[in-house]
């Protein structure tokens, strides 16, 4: 028997653990006095230790961001030689660590992108490209989808398009949100991906017209929105967008934090579409999320802005010397292991086939979507009605179920939802990733009687 209420003691390490942070430790997104954490001791590539020394198969990447898996020891290396060189150097003074991480994530990015501004995050990086686009147009409004997640800092989760805004909405000035395409559960009421697209763009251009391009400084989107349910855009989509951007002038924020770094199958995902963004977020994979990092990827126009002005804003730690040279070594892994295209293959070869075959047997699962190590299971009441199973923002005691047979199985996804993400390393092996879904096979035939 594994955890989750099994009557195993957790070891004696790992209890004390549990009692410091049920103590001491406030935790995001949660009611304190409902959460039980599991106590994660240690980890290796796609594995996890528990509280009970268990084994557990990484489906989640932890928040999706462990790309490489756990302890990569190039990454780990490369942080213990920073430290050991120079820890920290204050963000006005130049840095090697710095300046070859910037080199290195331009070299990935189209050659229109010239400069990084690097943040602690996603958030920040979502905040900085929102205020550079504001100063850049002299506008205000900022256009972002419903069913997005952008940060949870103060803008970032007022542009964030899930429930987790509501609490925290005071009606952030200027922004507006718009309906992104999501064939399943359209929204345009579209039979097929090319009218959902072409609704979705009709509806965003309405959108435009209606709130005044004068007024509007940028369109802020998910390449692929991510924590929302992995809803991979109908090709021609983000072309569109940017179609919109330009006639109207607004300035386009991909938003990669999750979608980048290889997790599409690509360096970043706007490349699906074969498109050019005018600014790019990103944070969680260009560090395998060994060090905390973020940052905003910048076009010429929007740099030139800054030109002989000064940019008003900055952090005590933008580009701090270990997280950039966890980046560098990240990045460098990357290129040298062929991560990308082994993500792009585990997709198709593996985890798309495989969630398929578990789609023909398990009633529950209303639709697979994905790309690369991007990939979720819509899971629903019956077919023909798609009810999820679990409500937006929340939970249900079927999708509980589920969730603890799947840890019982030995196998950790990440769960949002009525959705079953399954968002492994990159760099997984074929045998783990048909393991992982040899157990999600089982646990839905367990909890699903
Ligand atoms: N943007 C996207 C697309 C994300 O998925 C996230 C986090 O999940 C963020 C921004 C926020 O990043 P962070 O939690 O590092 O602030």
């Amino acid at each position: 028997a594994r955890g989750g209420g099994s009557a195993v003691p957790r070891t004696p390490a790992a209890a004390r653990t549990y009692e410091l942070d049920r103590r001491h430790v406030f935790h995001s997104w949660s009611a304190q006095e409902r959460i039980s954490p599991m106590v994660i001791t240690r980890a290796e590539g796609s594995w996890v230790w528990d509280d009970y020394d268990h084994p557990l198969l990484d489906f989640s990447s932890q928040l999706v961001f462990t790309n490489l898996g756990h302890q990569h020891p190039r990454v780990v290396a490369a942080i213990q030689q920073q430290a050991a060189t120079l820890c920290t150097v204050a963000p006005q003074h130049a840095n090697a660590a710095r300046a070859e991480a910037a080199r290195l994530i331009l070299s990935h990015l189209p050659d229109t992108f010239e400069k990084i501004f690097f943040t602690n995050g996603g958030a920040d990086a979502v905040e900085h490209a929102i205020r550079m686009a504001r100063l850049h147009t002299g506008r205000i409004k900022v256009l972002s989808a419903y069913r997005s997640y952008h940060g949870g800092t103060d803008l970032a989760i007022n542009v964030t398009g899930d429930p987790r805004r509501w609490e925290n909405d005071h009606g952030a000035a200027g922004v507006v949100h718009f309906f992104g395409p999501f064939l399943y559960r359209s929204p345009f009421h579209a039979t097929d991906e090319a009218q959902e697209c072409e609704r979705a763009l009709a509806h965003l251009e309405q959108v435009i017209a209606l709130e005044g391009p004068g007024t509007i400084a940028a369109v802020v989107l998910e390449s692929i929105p991510g924590t929302a349910g992995v809803m991979v855009p109908p090709a021609g989509y983000l072309r569109g967008v940017r179609e919109l951007c330009d006639r109207n002038g607004l300035v386009m924020i991909a938003d990669e934090v999750m979608a980048g770094f290889g997790r599409a199958g690509r360096w970043f995902a706007f490349e699906l579409d074969d498109v050019r963004p005018d600014l790019v977020t990103f944070a969680k994979g260009v560090t395998s999320g060994y060090v905390p990092l973020g940052g905003v990827a910048i076009t010429g126009p929007v740099l030139r802005t800054f030109d002989d002005r000064a940019y008003p804003g900055g952090l005590t730690y933008s580009g701090h010397p270990l997280a950039c040279a966890a980046a560098v070594a990240t990045v460098r892994a990357m290129e040298d292991e062929g991560t990308v295209a082994a993500a792009d293959r585990l997709g198709r070869d593996v985890l798309g086939p495989g969630l398929r075959d578990l789609a023909a047997r398990h009633p529950v699962i209303g639709d697979v979507r994905g790309v690369g190590a991007f990939w979720a299971l819509d899971l629903v009441e019956d077919r023909a009605s798609r009810t999820p199973i679990a409500p937006t923002g929340g939970t249900s005691e079927r999708m509980g179920r589920i969730t603890a047979a799947c840890r019982v199985e030995g196998l950790l996804p990440f769960v949002s939802s009525n959705r079953i993400h399954v968002v492994p390393p990159l760099n997984i092996s074929d045998g783990d990733a048909r393991a992982g879904l040899a157990m999600l096979d089982r646990a839905l035939g367990a909890a699903e009687g």
